[in-house]
């Protein structure tokens, strides 16, 4: 199970109602923020959500825009009495951006880690404990003015445990649990793997954060099947596709393209530019190419679940 929720949706200036960007993902208790604009703090505090429970901050790109809340954010998670240490991911450039943004956070009581994501992804239970065993974090290299980077979030699925296999091999009730969640166990001296306890391995949940960027086909490959793909949509209209290109960013329609080319189950556009007053209105522009695209606000969320698996009668 993933919760995701947008907590700014803005492009380069905050408006009422509208927070720069960041997305909280959550599961098993444990959360990634993608992004640290402006006014993500207060978005948290509205949304219910604990900064505390956060034990990684991935960023797309250091635009102020996906940043300028992080200093605030590190300072108060050191007013709250954090300990444990924060995990941060970024492309190229990272620990340069953390030394200022560590400077005007001042001293923190928890240790800063920084880390670069390998391409084939970074289990997140190497980060902090709570993680399930099966979720990982892929970068994904984008396409806009600076160096910058999208990520899919996956979370494998084991296949069905099977019950008469597990008592076969005399294996007691106490032991089916972490054979169940991937790990091998020992029974009278002998070492037990979860193949052979487990059917195949299941449809997982993926999703992908896109941060800034053209249209992009690595993005699009990553996103492939995805049950979620949040993509910016930064601009409205055809008319504002040069403006797109110029700045390396997407339009409505461009988003819902690579949507439907990627095969997502769903499509979520954010990160609107200040021009663009009412986003709502604009999603026929989006829905033409992609129908099952929804005009991102702050505060949206959802709750993905596994699909229930369809049982042989
Ligand atoms: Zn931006
Ligand atoms: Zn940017």
């Amino acid at each position: 199970m993933i919760d995701m929720t947008l907590l700014g949706t803005g492009a380069t200036v905050p408006l009422p109602g509208r927070a720069l960007s960041a997305a909280l993902l959550s599961c098993q208790g444990r959360s990634i923020l993608f992004d640290c604009g402006e006014g993500t703090q207060t978005a948290l505090r509205r949304e219910h959500l604990s900064p505390l429970k956060i034990d990684f901050i991935a960023l797309s790109h250091y635009h102020g825009d996906h940043l300028f809340g992080l200093p605030g954010l590190l300072q108060t998670m050191g007013c709250l009495g954090r300990e444990s240490p924060l995990t941060l991911c970024g492309p190229k450039g990272l620990r340069q951006v953390l030394s200022l943004i560590a400077a005007l956070s001042g001293p923190l009581p928890f240790e800063l880690r920084l880390l670069s994501l390998p391409p084939e992804g970074f289990p997140l239970h190497q980060a902090a404990s709570g993680w399930p065993e099966r979720a990982l974090l892929l970068p994904i290299p984008t396409e806009h003015r600076v160096n910058s980077q999208g990520y899919c979030f996956r979370l494998g699925r084991a296949g069905k445990f099977d019950p008469e296999k597990a008592r076969a091999l005399g294996l007691p009730q106490s032991l089916w649990r972490p054979l169940q969640q991937g790990q091998s166990v020992r029974v009278r001296g002998r070492e037990v793997r979860p193949e052979q306890v487990l059917g195949p391995p299941r449809r997982g949940l993926s999703l992908v954060f896109s941060g800034d960027t053209a249209p992009c086909s690595a993005l699009e490959k990553a996103a492939r099947g995805a049950d979620l793909l949040v993509h910016e949509a930064t601009y409205g209209g055809p008319e504002q596709a040069e403006l797109a290109a110029e700045y390396g960013h997407s339009t409505f329609a461009q988003a819902a393209e690579l949507a439907a080319r990627a095969g997502v189950k769903r499509l979520w556009l954010t990160h609107f530019s200040q021009t663009l007053p009412e986003p709502e209105a604009l999603l026929p522009l989006a829905q033409e190419h992609f129908p099952e695209t929804v005009c991102g606000h702050d505060g949206l969320t959802i709750r993905l679940n596994f699909e229930e698996s369809r049982e042989k009668s």
